[in-house]
């Protein structure tokens, strides 16, 4: 019987110890922490609005915009954007 309430226990130990990893691995790969007070790649002043609506914001908005327009270019998924574009 003690036994038995002692693999209950490592069982249970196991599962929270796996929740606790989950929960860590899940929370690891979203943008999280404290927002930049400053574009870490120009050192331009975030306002705090957008500190805000975007935590852990590492960018000012230029940067975030041309960081964003890059990774369109590189996956090619803006490809149709920029020919309408050109054509106006
Ligand atoms: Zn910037």
């Amino acid at each position: 019987m003690a036994t038995g309430w002692a693999q209950e226990g490592a069982v249970q130990e196991q599962i929270d110890a796996t929740v606790k990893d989950g929960i860590l691995r899940a929370k690891s790969r979203l943008p999280t922490g404290p927002s930049l007070t400053h574009c870490e790649n120009c050192n331009a002043a975030i306002p705090e609005a957008r500190q805000v609506a975007i935590p852990g914001v590492r960018l000012c908005v230029p940067c975030q915009e041309k960081e964003d327009k890059d990774a369109a270019v590189f996956s090619g998924y803006n490809r149709r954007g920029s020919k309408d574009s050109q054509l106006r």
